[in-house]
């Protein structure tokens, strides 16, 4: 027998089962990343169609090949089902094929079944090859130089129901999808005080019900893992009746297509429609979201996502022994892990069958902490009043921002009043940031005052960038013990963590500040320490992406290079993300500055790009990177050292990036970190403790750091962290240059 090869030979990669978008980001990745080991590697088109099939369906791809698809939603390469892979026959087939383009690691893109079938395959492999030896369809010296099938798992799937990783290609997509309609939906229902019915997808995951209420306000959600007791047709319209009671315009119902009720009885949105009339007396209207969840230009978050998960696949296939187990690439929090494959894959059919057992709480025991959190959280927020009150409101908490608006800070006030309130605290919101901290510009809010706010952009009760000096010290201790405020939740960027640091560092002096005060990290920018994400920068990502897929498409006749400038001050976060997400040739970023040698040797690499017949080029360039290689200078240096071969424009974003409505993302996850936050100065005050603390997404996890660290944690003179672990992604964006 030949000696065990160390590397795989030849890579291919498919994607099986329904189409997600992201996955095309994913394989453009795969095929990247092989070229940069210079490693072949293969798109088999139409799934396990094509691996059993053979023939024209197995391509070798080149980096041209992937130009110009990160944008394209579905899968470019095509996916099927295939019945023959499911039989002996077709796996030999498809084996066959493989060896025959000397094809022995692969990277599958699909949901538990294509991942299941995967691992079938790959534990067949030595057989399958053994019986075409036999049969005399391949040679003694082809099988064995091919002793292992190498395999790594993505999963693409808009359902996010795989179990072990927090995110599936497609999910966040498909929640925008959903959400861009409740909000046109919203509207046109509070218009004419309707109440509509909407079915989403998910047959056996209520992730987008659920998650698509949280981030619109829906009324009431129905979905399979947690079905509604009995009396669920009363509950459902008293708590639109006691909506509109307290001036709730519109109703929305959100329905999981998987819906049953808890002796597995389906519920259709057919019959939900039905039981709201009879009951309110009045029309309602089903809107069946259908396939148009699926399709579409994939988010920003499904492109650097399937980016970086495409990466972490061929490395992984590169680094694996090669009869090691299968693994599935995921994500918790926002790190990339290698899971087990079969573990995620059987656990979450373990759901499935729970579900049929009727084993409820197993089955959300199974869908993971954020999930049950999100639950919980949607059951408080979209009741119509409080729960009953504790005879006398304990606390009094207060919300304030600081620092440049940022996408879902209205989000975060509306959780912060509904949850304090619902804790029994009375809830004040502060006016215009810490000015208005300093001047007692302070409101109390009630439960229907923030109505609406989920889903708007910019800052209702103002944001700003003041940050106290010690006069403005002293009188915001003033201002907190004549409100009696008993603890601070600052939602804010720089500014705000400064700011809310001041207060913190005073607090000897004052003992009015010596209170529990926790920081949530809003800012498009990304650039607070305690945090690997700051919510709001999803947003400013999207609106990015968005217009970047514009500015491209305005070229189609040119040969034209593009330098976008975008926000972030001092922090490369959105320049990097950004380009990784719209595929740039260049990344300047505030961490590296840009040299007259960098520019020199990029000048040089766009030319021989466009001689090769290029015909755009993108070149992302943070705001902060350089203060004299300024965007407009770099593009008179393009435009002029381009000559015959390409033009150059200038493209400053500017505040559309701060501006947008709330991505869902940053809905949610202003949401849910403000739970967090409520529950941290609700500890704060029960047990008498008074610590300021930085909520935040470190190494995957929700976690607080102590607000005292502030000024170790961030550089000096710069607006930014010390520690940026995306920093780490410099080198995948160098791979996908091509
Ligand atoms: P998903 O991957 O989205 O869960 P399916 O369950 O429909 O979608 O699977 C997609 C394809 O994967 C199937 O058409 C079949 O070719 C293959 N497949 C699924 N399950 C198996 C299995 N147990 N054995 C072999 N192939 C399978």
């Amino acid at each position: 027998m030949s000696e065990v090869s160390s590397a795989p030979s030849s890579i291919a990669v498919l994607t099986s089962g329904g189409d997600a978008s992201g996955m095309n980001a994913a394989v453009r990745a795969v095929v990247l990343t092989a070229a940069h080991r210079g490693i072949d590697v293969y798109a088999v088109h139409e799934g396990y169609h094509g691996l059993v099939t053979g023939g024209d369906l197995i391509r070798r791809m080149q980096p041209a090949d992937v130009d110009g698809i990160l944008h394209r939603g579905g899968t470019v390469i095509g996916t099927a089902r295939s019945d023959e892979f499911r039989t002996r026959e077709g796996r030999l087939a498809a084996a066959r094929n493989m060896v025959a383009h000397g094809i022995d690691a692969l990277v599958v893109i699909g949901g538990d079944g294509s991942l299941a079938g995967a691992n079938m395959f790959r534990q067949e492999w030595a057989g399958l090859l053994a019986e075409l030896v036999a049969g005399g369809a391949i040679s003694q010296d082809l099988a064995d130089a091919h002793p292992f099938l190498r395999l790594v798992g993505l999963v693409g799937s808009i359902d996010n129901d795989m179990w072990g990783t927090d995110m599936t290609i497609g999910a966040d997509t498909a929640l925008h999808r959903i959400t861009d309609a409740l909000d046109a939906l919203q509207s046109t229902a509070a218009s004419h005080q309707r109440t509509f019915v909407v079915e989403v997808m998910g047959r056996n995951c209520g992730y987008l019900a659920l998650m698509s209420s949280l981030a619109t306000a829906a009324s009431y959600v129905l979905i399979p893992e947690q079905p509604p007791h009995s009396d669920w047709p009363q509950e459902m319209s008293r708590l639109i009746r006691a909506g509109r009671e307290i001036g709730r315009r519109h109703g929305v119902v959100v329905v999981a297509e998987g819906a049953h009720d808890r002796d597995g009885n389906r519920i259709t949105s057919e019959q939900v429609r039905t039981l709201l009339q009879d009951d309110l007396g009045e029309d309602v209207r089903v809107t069946v979201l259908g396939h148009v969840q699926r399709g579409g230009a994939p988010s920003a978050f499904d492109r650097y996502l399937g980016t970086q998960l495409g990466h972490r696949a061929v490395e992984r296939l590169l680094a694996d022994e090669p009869h090691a187990p299968a693994q599935l690439i995921g994500l918790r929090g926002n790190r990339v892990v290698i899971l087990p494959l079969m573990e995620c894959v059987e656990q979450t059919q373990e759901v499935a069958e729970r579900m049929k057992k009727r084993d409820y709480d197993g089955v959300l025991k199974l869908r993971g902490r954020g999930f049950r959190e999100a639950y919980r959280i949607l059951q408080t927020i979209q009741q119509a009043a409080p729960s009953p009150l504790p005879a006398e409101r304990r606390f009094r908490i207060a919300v304030v921002h600081g620092g440049g608006p940022a996408p879902g800070m209205n989000a975060a006030v509306r959780a912060a009043i509904r949850l304090g309130l619902d804790q029994g605290y009375t809830v004040l919101a502060v006016n215009n940031g810490f000015r208005g901290l300093r001047d007692g510009d302070i409101q109390e809010m009630g439960w229907m005052d923030i109505s609406g706010w989920v889903s708007e952009g910019g800052a209702e009760i103002g944001t700003n960038r003041y940050v106290p000096g010690p006069d403005a010290v002293a009188r915001i201790a003033e201002q907190v013990a004549a409100h009696r405020i008993n603890g601070l939740l600052v939602a804010g960027g720089w500014d705000g963590y400064r700011a809310a640091h001041e207060l913190d560092r005073h607090r000897q002096q004052y003992s009015a500040l010596d209170i529990p005060i926790v920081c949530l990290p809003m800012t498009i920018n990304n650039d607070v320490p305690a945090t690997e994400l700051s919510i709001g920068s999803d947003t400013a990502l999207n609106s990015i992406v968005t217009d970047v897929d514009k500015i491209r498409r305005s070229a189609v006749a040119t040969r034209r290079v593009f330098v976008v400038e975008v926000m972030g001050r001092d922090c490369g976060y959105l320049a990097l993300v950004s380009g990784l997400a719209t595929g740039a040739e260049r990344i300047y970023l505030p961490e590296e500055g840009i040299t007259l040698g960098s520019l020199t040797a990029d000048v040089h690499a766009l030319a021989e790009g466009f001689r090769a017949g290029k015909r755009v080029g993108l070149i992302v360039r943070g705001e902060g990177s350089d203060p004299v290689y300024a965007t407009d200078f770099i593009t008179s240096l393009f435009e002029k050292e381009g000559g015959d071969l390409f033009d150059a424009r200038a493209e400053i974003l500017g505040h559309v990036q701060e501006g947008g409505n709330p991505s869902p993302f940053d809905r949610i996850q202003a949401t849910i970190l403000t739970a967090r936050c409520i529950e941290f100065l609700s500890e704060q005050l029960r047990s008498g403790g008074r610590a300021g603390a930085m909520i935040g997404f470190l190494s995957g996890e929700v976690r607080f750091t102590d607000l005292a660290r502030y000024p170790t944690l961030v550089e000096k003179n710069v607006h930014r962290p010390l520690e940026q672990p995306w920093l780490d992604h410099r080198e995948l964006a160098a791979i996908m240059r091509g």
